[in-house]
């Protein structure tokens, strides 16, 4: 159902690569990213073989509050969800988007920078 060959995070989320697993259910799964960009680093996908933001549609609405949903109780259980935290998905080219499987970063444990524009 919506895997795609030759998608890393379609293997990670069949456990056909390993990965530090957070959560998982029958939608979606949640992840330790390999290279943290903050203390708290997860990453937050649906099974189904999305590209990116730029393929949701309206019917995709459920999916999209079920992932927002269990980013709060992710964050909880990283003990985050009181000193907070950020969600980022990127898209295409000048967002800088490496895996075209959509996924959130979840982000917190420490104060984030700014966002935005890089190299002044
Ligand atoms: P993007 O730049 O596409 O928004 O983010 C891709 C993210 O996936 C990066 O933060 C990168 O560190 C992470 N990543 C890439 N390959 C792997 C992997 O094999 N395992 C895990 N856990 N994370 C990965
Ligand atoms: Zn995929």
């Amino acid at each position: 159902m919506g895997f795609a060959e030759n998608c890393l995070f379609c293997k990670i989320a069949a456990g056909q690569l390993p990965s530090k697993m957070l959560y998982q259910d029958q939608d979606i799964v949640a992840f330790a990213d390999i290279h943290p960009q903050a203390q708290q680093h997860v990453l937050i996908i649906p099974r189904r073989h999305i590209p990116s933001m730029a393929d949701l549609t309206m019917e995709d609405g459920p999916l999209l509050a079920h992932i927002f949903v269990t980013a709060q109780k992710i964050a909880q259980d990283l003990h985050i969800d009181q000193t907070g935290y950020r969600m980022v998905t990127n898209a295409g080219l000048h967002s800088g988007q490496a895996v075209f499987h959509l996924h959130f970063h979840l982000l917190g444990g420490e104060q984030l920078g700014p966002f935005g524009r890089t190299g002044g």
